[in-house]
């Protein structure tokens, strides 16, 4: 009975190894899956103003004897050269949060500070349209985290606040802790975004509307952005929205990240 007892124990831890194997395996093959396409998506978004700069540039030195016609050319060239730029800035920023341990040494982050700097760099884009941003909630609260990278997370979720409402709209910036939870919540009376794309606006180069998201030089990547950033901090990121009348997007994060989020518990002490 003793020996029966041991194969049939043998069997089952040798069955428990082959399905965490095979698990294993499955996530291996889905990151990869998910790496191919990355680099297809990549390959197809740099075509578009490389395409089109390659034409602008050809355009420009057959209208050589032209000069307004340069002047005019050159102008679009700038734009598209730009947005090539915040392309490739995007690029490497979500390559970087991809990588395992990408935040870094963890530091107390002042959540008000978070919030002024991410305002802050979208003032310019926000008094162009006459946007008004407003800060609200409690201050003073702080969080463990990578302050640059939540500056960023932040920071696009205003520039989308700004990018996708009318002149002269009004947007929010509230934070509020509860618990062991700090919510930042950026509040807009824009366009909105229907139920069936709430899920998918978070996903590498979606957009709702690529025609009006490349006119205000969106990539695509921003809410993916902010999606790895929320996770790494072992929070999240969610939607709350209603076409033509606005939408909310709040930033949930743990004050104290559970240290096996980061697989290396000692890295709070670093
Ligand atoms: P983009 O660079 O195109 O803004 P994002 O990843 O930041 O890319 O957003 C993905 C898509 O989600 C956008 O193209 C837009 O259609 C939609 N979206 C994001 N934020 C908002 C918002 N505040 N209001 C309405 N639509 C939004």
């Amino acid at each position: 009975r003793g020996t029966q007892l041991v194969q049939v124990r043998v069997a089952q831890v040798t069955a428990r190894h082959l399905l965490v194997l095979a698990e294993d395996m499955t996530q291996a093959r889905r990151l990869e899956a998910i790496r191919r396409d990355f680099v297809v998506n990549v390959s197809h978004e740099l075509k578009t103003p490389v395409g089109a700069l390659t034409l602008l540039a050809e355009t420009t030195e057959d209208a050589a004897d032209d000069p307004e016609a340069v002047r005019r050319f050159a102008g679009r060239m700038q734009a598209e050269a730009q947005r090539l730029s915040a392309l490739v800035h995007e690029i490497i920023e979500l390559s970087r949060l991809q990588v395992a341990g990408a935040l870094g040494p963890l530091a107390m982050v002042d959540v008000d500070r978070v919030v002024a700097e991410a305002v802050d760099r979208s003032r310019t884009t926000a008094a162009a349209k006459q946007v008004r941003i407003d800060v609200g909630g409690e201050s003073g609260v702080q969080m463990f985290g990578n302050h640059d990278l939540l500056v960023t997370a932040v920071r696009n979720l205003v520039d989308n606040a700004v990018a996708y409402s009318g002149e002269g709209a009004h947007v929010g910036v509230g934070v509020r802790a509860s618990g062991d939870l700090v919510e930042i919540a950026v509040v807009d009376e824009g366009i909105g975004i229907s139920a069936a794309e709430q899920e998918r606006v978070f996903e590498r180069f979606y957009r709702v509307d690529p025609a009006r998201s490349r006119a205000t030089g969106g990539t695509g990547l921003g809410l993916s952005i902010v999606k790895h950033v929320a996770a790494d901090h072992g929070g999240e990121v969610t939607v709350w929205s209603q076409p033509g009348r606005g939408s909310t997007f709040t930033l949930r994060l743990p004050r104290v990240p559970a240290t096996e989020a980061y697989g290396a518990g000692d890295r709070a002490q670093e």
